[in-house]
């Protein structure tokens, strides 16, 4: 996946900036539906670009790995926090913490794990405010992570299908992103041996996963 996405960038720029040159060279001399066309073009290459970084981002959750070692269960999630502060102004979200455990993890990829979870948390979410709930507890020589929401929520029958790499429940217009968040977290929470899952809820979603405690 790495080697296949990083060779298809350079091409795909290609079409990218020429179709966008075209649409500036013939901008006036093209009627609407010639202008239409260009746009098409433009906005399926530019996608295209989306789908290829995050593919990349996908692989790099194997490549770029760390070794796991003991670590502040706390310190991955304020990082997370600290990287989503703009989505929590702009959506006037309010993100609740409790006690969280020392873990043995790599922190760089517990970060994206909480962000990705706290930052669908927020944005599939149409209440005010959006409010997301991170807690954690011991269980057995694990800790279980509970990111909870008050959002749209998730019908139970897609609870396997949404870990699927570019599988999303919502058309491209109200909720933006590709669907590759939780293909990431599900491969970066099965690389530390834990699991990740979805809990039925009557309203809102509850995602937990487990990280092994601190022995
Ligand atoms: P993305 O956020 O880029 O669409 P994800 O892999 O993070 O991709 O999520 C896949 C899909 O699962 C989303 O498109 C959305 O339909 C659904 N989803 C994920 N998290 C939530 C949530 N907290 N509440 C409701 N739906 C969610």
């Amino acid at each position: 996946a790495y080697v296949a996405s990083h060779d298809l960038q350079e091409p795909l720029r290609m079409v990218a900036s020429f179709t966008q040159l075209l649409e500036r060279k013939l901008g006036d001399k093209l009627d609407d539906q010639g202008k239409q066309y260009v746009q098409f073009a433009v906005d399926g290459a530019t996608r295209m670009q989306q789908l290829i970084n995050d593919l990349l981002t996908y692989s790099r959750a194997e490549t770029q790995a760390r070794d796991l070692t003991v670590i502040d269960g706390r310190v991955p999630v304020e990082l997370a926090l600290k990287n989503l502060a703009i989505l929590v102004q702009e959506k006037g979200a309010e993100v609740e913490v409790g006690e969280i455990p020392s873990v043995v993890a790599d922190q760089g990829q517990l970060t994206q794990v909480f962000q990705n979870l706290i930052a669908n948390g927020i944005k599939f979410n149409r209440s005010a405010p959006p409010r997301v709930t991170v807690s954690a507890r011991r269980k057995g020589g694990f800790v279980e992570f509970c990111i909870e929401d008050n959002g749209i929520g998730i019908d139970p029958q897609f609870a396997d299908r949404i870990f699927v790499i570019f599988q999303r429940l919502n058309s491209r217009g109200e909720f933006g992103g590709t669907g590759i968040g939780l293909a990431v977290c599900k491969k970066i929470v099965e690389r530390h041996g834990g699991k990740i899952w979805l809990e039925p809820q009557d309203s809102g979603s509850r995602f937990l996963f487990t990280i092994k405690g601190k022995p």
